[in-house]
């Protein structure tokens, strides 16, 4: 079901009707057309209309962070700075795209970046804004076609975006969404027009794009979730670690795929960090995602609130301890209290699966050794962030961490210039930076040419 359900009031403001199969192929058509015509602009028209995305962006940006916090229920001011990092990754790749797709020289061969045609992006509604404008830009720059077929909770934020790439002077049609369910996805990916696709989004679902892409022989690239762990050694800067866990793992209300998701502390300065975590917990505030002085806002739907329920108390049965007991609150909408987890059994789902929501998982241990084995137990390798002033533990955990990025005494976050993406059951490929501009191209090598 297509459908705005605000998850702060629970009350369902809009419905949307699929497109049909015939709509669908339609727009396929016009989509093709449209990248013929773009496929042969100058970099300079392109990133033109990369600049005028920017601009539109953050005269309106206010407007659009509200619609998000309608939707999915994001807190205004996170809603906000979204739309500010979309601008700062239009900028990045209006002034750099040219330059790293420049054609260049192998022995006697020229290496070319061609476009590949019209590519699908599969997307998520936990950051609405930013996932799509961090896949399509550097897409559209390199002379594709994109076709959104976005989250169905967050029917309107996927509109106003198509609305913003042709008001920005893209090719009519260059840029669409496509308003269907996911089991429209199959017949799109397996349409000739379709080059390419890429996913972001849970397992189940890159798993299930990537084999209907294979059965197509199509190129694909999959940004799935994450475990994230927290390493808190003992010569970190224990208030800077604290504070910076409890932002890490609450951002977004706990739903981002490198939010940190388990905090693994040397029992040296356990107690001492797990008090300071509890404090910056205890201050938070679950609220009205509107009004600027709650950091929580409620969960984005009742369904991620009923998993992460369920999750919670599994983990709870299996022996956890809780140290606070937050859990899901009376009332309209769908909010979540902050919840702290400690002593987990490692067969619990805290400690296999990715828990999408305000809970801290804690766990005590007491070499290097035991720290990355942890860090390493879950199916997932996303993003890891490590806290010590130690160099010889630096790059211990540098070179054993399974993951696509990992932050030293910082948190995990990502760049318009940097190269981002996961291994194992985080996904493959990488988005951003000069992988995510070259991901969806022809890399075509021509001998003979001057
Ligand atoms: P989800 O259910 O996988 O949905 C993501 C998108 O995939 C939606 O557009 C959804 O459409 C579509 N989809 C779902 N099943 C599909 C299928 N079988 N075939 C084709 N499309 C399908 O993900 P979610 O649970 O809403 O989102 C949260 C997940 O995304 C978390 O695991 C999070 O870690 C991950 N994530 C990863 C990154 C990253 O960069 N690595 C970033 C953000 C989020 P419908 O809405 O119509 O079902």
């Amino acid at each position: 079901m297509i459908q705005t359900q605000n998850p702060t009031t629970g009350v369902v403001e809009r419905h949307f009707t699929s497109l049909t199969p015939h709509q669908v192929s339609v727009a396929l058509d016009r989509a093709d057309m449209a990248q013929r015509s773009h496929k042969t602009t100058s970099f300079s028209q392109r990133g033109a209309c990369v600049t005028q995305l920017a601009a539109l962006l953050l005269a309106e940006k206010n407007h659009y962070a509200a619609l998000m916090t309608r939707e999915m229920g994001k807190p205004l001011t996170q809603a906000v700075a979204e739309v500010e990092k979309c601008a700062a990754a239009c900028a990045y790749y209006a002034a750099e795209g040219e330059s790293l797709l420049a054609p260049r020289r192998e022995k006697n061969a020229l290496i070319r970046y061609d476009p590949l045609g019209l590519i699908l992006g599969v997307m998520p509604w936990n950051f609405p804004f930013w996932q799509v404008i961090r896949c399509a830009v550097p897409v559209l720059m390199a002379g594709n076609g994109f076709l959104l077929k976005h989250a169905s909770n967050v029917p309107q934020c996927a509109l106003a975006i198509q609305d913003l790439f042709a008001a920005a002077g893209f090719i009519p049609n260059l840029f669409q969404t496509l308003l269907v369910e996911k089991e429209a996805v199959a017949a799109i990916i397996a349409d000739d027009r379709i080059r390419g696709a890429t996913l972001t989004g849970s397992e189940a679902a890159g798993a299930s794009l990537a084999s209907l892409a294979g059965a197509a022989l199509k190129p694909t690239v999959l940004e799935l979730g994450g475990s994230d762990p927290f390493i808190i050694m003992p010569s970190a800067d224990l208030d800077r670690a604290a504070e910076a866990a409890v932002q890490a793992r609450m951002l977004n209300t706990g739903q981002s795929c490198i939010a940190a998701k388990r905090f693994v502390i040397h029992s040296d300065v356990y107690d001492a960090v797990v008090q300071r975590i509890l404090a910056h917990v205890d201050a938070l505030s679950v609220g009205d995602p509107l009004d600027p002085r709650h950091n929580l806002g409620p969960l984005a739907t009742q369904g991620i609130r009923a998993g992460l329920t369920h999750d919670v108390k599994a983990t709870l049965a299996a022996g956890a301890k809780a140290l606070r007991t937050g859990g899901p609150t009376d009332g309209p909408g769908f909010f979540y209290a902050p919840t702290v987890l400690a002593e987990i059994p490692m067969d619990a789902p805290a400690a296999r699966k990715e828990l999408f929501g305000p809970v801290v998982s804690l766990y005590r241990i007491a070499t290097q050794d035991e720290a990355l084995a942890l860090a390493n137990s879950t199916p997932y390798g996303l993003g890891a962030s490590v806290w010590t002033h130690d160099e010889t533990e630096k790059n211990f955990f540098a070179d054993g961490l399974d993951a696509g990025s990992i932050t030293m005494n910082g948190m995990v976050r990502s760049d318009p210039a940097l190269p981002f993406g996961g291994v194992k059951a985080s996904g493959y490929g990488r988005e951003l930076g000069p992988e995510g501009i070259r991901s969806f191209t022809n890399m075509k090598t021509l001998r003979g040419l001057s």
